[in-house]
């Protein structure tokens, strides 16, 4: 555990689903993990319960290991009880991969925002802008030129559709603010924005609960990133606004994440992701400071740590995001050079020099 986590309080200890198994965490509101084949191995699915059946909040990804482990769960602990509606709270193939899956098997409906159904839809069918091939020129005008490198995400251009095949034709829009009933439980949408296009979280005033999707991660940092379909976009300054919205709700909330075990201790880990971030910033700030810096040149600075392309990918988008957040405050300059490049500097040596 890091000096970080210890500031937490896990309710659950070490203790985690087994595979096959769910563990209830609050009132009819149980937990399950199914395997990722990423460095982050796992992800945690919400079962809500409903009268005669379950909502469940996220999918896993459409690969057959998590199938399995759906297949052992609904053979096992969910025997008999289906699966009334999938809930799922963005497109991030370990959130939605599944879903189609589940809502054909069991006759329900996708919930989601329309900001993340519409992206869902989009990234499965690999449209032009949001498909593998649009990330190279982006990441190549971003300064990943070495040929390995790119060879890595070249490989990675079917990434989207391979985890998420489909996604449901129709779905359900939840908006911000909204009020969603699950058996004896009404939870209230709490939308956020940087991770994903529009995040839906779920809190229950009832049980002081609080699924949080991937805004609130008590461990590891929620992945904001800059892709080639919104180019200038400034998704950290987005994430930061979103946590707002979460820091007036109960200090003791349990906090259900995504990844990692659920946790209390909801405002000190808003803290903690507000100084982690200030640090970045400062970091990144110092790297461009009377130099002129690509967002790859940045990444080595933020990550010490060898990445593959998976990872190299969000630590790209990550170094962008904090780029863009100081462009957009005026701190730092972005400029295209003669090689097609973009690089940032720090203002003032901008205008000094
Ligand atoms: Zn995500």
């Amino acid at each position: 555990m890091n000096p970080l986590e210890s500031q937490l309080d896990y309710p659950f200890g070490d203790t985690l689903p087994a595979a096959g198994c769910v563990l209830e965490v609050a009132p009819g509101v149980a937990w399950m993990r199914l395997p990722l084949p990423f460095a982050l191995d796992h992800i945690n699915l919400w079962l809500l319960r409903e009268d005669g059946g379950w909502t469940v909040v996220d999918c896993g990804v459409a690969l057959d290991a998590s199938k399995d482990a759906w297949e052992a769960v609904l053979a096992g602990p969910l025997a008999g009880q289906p699966l009334q509606r999938v809930l799922a709270t963005h497109c991030h193939p370990d959130h939605v991969g599944l879903a189609d899956w589940l809502c054909q098997r069991f006759g329900a409906r996708l919930w989601m925002t329309a900001g993340e159904y519409a992206f869902a839809r989009m990234m499965s069918a690999g449209l032009p802008g949001v498909d593998g091939p649009s990330a190279l020129p982006h990441f190549e005008r971003h300064g990943l030129v070495e040929p390995d490198m790119l060879e890595k995400m070249r490989s990675r251009k079917n990434y989207y559709p391979s985890l998420v095949p489909s996604v449901p034709t129709d779905y359900v829009r939840l908006q911000d603010g909204q009020l969603v009933t699950a058996g004896d439980c009404r939870w209230q949408v709490i939308t956020g924005f940087g991770h994903s296009p529009e995040h839906a979280a779920l809190y229950c005033e009832q049980l002081n609960v609080l699924v949080s999707g991937d805004m609130v991660l008590p461990r590891i940092s929620t992945n904001m990133s800059v892709f080639a379909v919104e180019p200038e976009a400034n998704p950290l300054q987005q994430y930061l606004d979103s946590l707002e919205r979460f820091a007036s709700l109960p200090a003791d909330v349990l906090v259900l994440p995504s990844h990692g075990r659920p946790f209390r201790g909801l405002h000190t880990r808003i803290r903690q992701l507000r100084e982690h971030h200030a640090e970045r910033l400062a970091e990144v700030l110092a790297a461009c400071a009377g130099d002129w810096r690509s967002a790859a040149e940045i990444v080595p600075i933020m990550f010490r740590r060898p990445l593959d392309a998976h990872q190299l990918s969000f630590a790209l988008g990550e170094a962008l995001a904090h780029l863009h957040k100081l462009w957009r405050d005026g701190i730092v300059r972005r400029a295209t050079g003669k090689d097609g490049i973009i690089r940032f500097i720090k203002t003032q040596e901008a205008t000094g020099g």
